[in-house]
């Protein structure tokens, strides 16, 4: 893995080349998912089943595009009892976190009988796409719809791709039917993305799309932002870890390649102010990438988007660290409590030798769908707080009203908007 020192021009560099990978760059796919998109809105379910034909070769109609009871039995006949148990204990984790993060509507009263308060309310309907094009993704499931469930969503439908021949990995189904998903429709992609914005005979439509896809997928829950919800635009997983010379070489190389397998424009940077470390991580990493079995991608990937980058000290690595924002933080040095306080911009933050970040994506209990892409500046990970809506409450009683009306009126007055100032005074006096 290439060794640089950091510097402006390096940092500076490396974010220019992080930020290609962002969805957002991928205008010539736009037009594609547009097209797609119209077509749905317009002939629905008919063009979701073209679709499924066209992209997946499984023939889907409306008999047999929602996944049945049947089908969910035979899946939990087929998964390991093993794994049921897994996703068992993760459900647990993962629920005991998001309910931390539960918000109750408050109310508060003051002089006069005034009362104001925030009336907290679940979103109502909620589609959560698991994407199922290459390989299958059951934590998605989980950490998708947990957090939703928790919030109160009463209806909570889910989408992926079939195989060709027609049928939902067993995993899927089975985590799917552990969170509590109510309907599961056989159709992915950006039609199926179309279909529960605008909705189709078969599929409703729902007021929030979340989960994470291909960059078809990414690109349609852009383009129907704004006529529903969306979680995030996710770009390729990244990792960054902050080590200084007390950390354990093979650990930080064993977890930069747990990013860098996942596709070959997922990045992996270490950043340490040790170049004894930064020697030995390489080493390691040479020998772990010539053993594991995603080899190509990860050499791809790494050969695209890893670095290991020498710091001059401590302040300025956790500077560079900032800049970044990666969607995966790992601080190894001596006290990464202390390191962490001056961390701003970071998805997750993982700390000490041994919270490598793969505990984070199936196990711990927070949530592993995450800003990429630097929008850990602006953005948080996925929570209750995605599938909530805050409405405001206000009542005035005649005194309190009474006190403040002409404040009122002189404001709506200023504004030039006479009705509103109309409907103030009507309560006081003779208009
Ligand atoms: P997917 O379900 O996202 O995409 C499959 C669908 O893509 C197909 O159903 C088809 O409709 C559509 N498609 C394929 N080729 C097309 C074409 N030429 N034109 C139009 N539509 C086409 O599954 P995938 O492809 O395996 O991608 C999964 C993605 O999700 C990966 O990039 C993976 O890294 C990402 N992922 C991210 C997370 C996370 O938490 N960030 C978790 C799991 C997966």
């Amino acid at each position: 893995m290439r060794i640089l020192d950091l510097n402006k021009e390096t940092t500076s560099n490396i974010l220019e080349s992080l930020l290609k990978r962002s969805p957002n760059s991928y205008g010539e796919y736009e037009s594609r998912v547009a097209a797609i998109i119209e077509e749905v809105r317009k002939n629905r379910d008919a063009a979701v089943f073209s679709y499924t034909k066209q992209f997946d070769r499984a023939e889907i109609n409306a008999d047999n595009i929602v996944v049945t009871d049947e089908e969910i039995n035979e899946a939990y006949a087929t998964v390991a009892p093993e794994l049921l148990d897994v996703i068992r204990k993760s459900l647990v984790n993962i629920r005991a976190f998001h309910s931390k993060q539960l918000q109750n509507s408050w109310f508060t009263s003051g002089e006069n009988g005034t009362i104001l308060g925030q009336k907290v309310t679940p979103l109502d309907k909620v589609g959560v796409y698991v994407p199922g094009g290459k390989a299958v993704y059951p934590s998605s499931v989980l950490m998708n719809v947990v957090p939703a469930k928790v919030a109160g969503v009463p209806h909570i439908y889910m989408t992926t791709p079939p195989g060709a021949d027609g049928k939902i990995a067993a995993s899927t189904l089975v985590a799917a039917k552990e969170a509590g998903v109510d309907t599961i429709y056989k159709v992915g992609g950006a039609q199926a993305i179309a279909a529960l914005a605008f909705g189709t005979e078969s599929i409703p439509k729902v007021d929030k799309i979340v989960g994470p896809g291909n960059i078809y997928v990414a690109l349609a829950k852009k383009a129907v932002f704004g006529h529903v919800s969306i979680d995030s635009i996710a770009g390729p997983s990244e990792i960054l870890v902050l080590a200084d010379e007390t950390a354990n070489p093979e650990y930080v190389a064993a977890d930069l390649l747990s990013q860098a397998e996942h596709d070959e424009m997922a990045s992996a940077i270490l950043i340490t102010t040790s170049r004894a470390l930064a020697d030995q991580v390489s080493k390691e990493i040479d020998y772990f990438v010539a053993r594991l079995s995603r080899k190509t991608i990860i050499e791809k990937s790494l050969e695209n988007y890893g670095y290991i980058l020498i710091a001059p000290d401590m302040e300025t690595a956790i500077d560079t660290v900032n800049e970044i924002a990666s969607e995966h933080l790992e601080i190894v040095t001596k006290n990464p409590f202390d390191t962490m306080t001056r961390v701003k911009n970071a998805g997750a933050i993982f700390l000490g030798e041994y919270s490598s970040e793969p505990l984070g994506d199936y196990f711990a209990g927070p949530n592993h769908v995450l800003p990429t892409n630097g929008t850990a500046k602006f953005f948080s990970a996925l929570s209750v707080d995605d599938f909530i809506k805050k409405s405001s409450i206000i009542s005035y009683s005649r005194e309190a009203l009474e006190d403040v009306y002409r404040d009122i009126v002189q404001f709506a007055e200023c504004e030039q908007l006479t009705a509103h100032a109309n409907s103030i005074k009507v309560r006081f006096e003779d208009v």
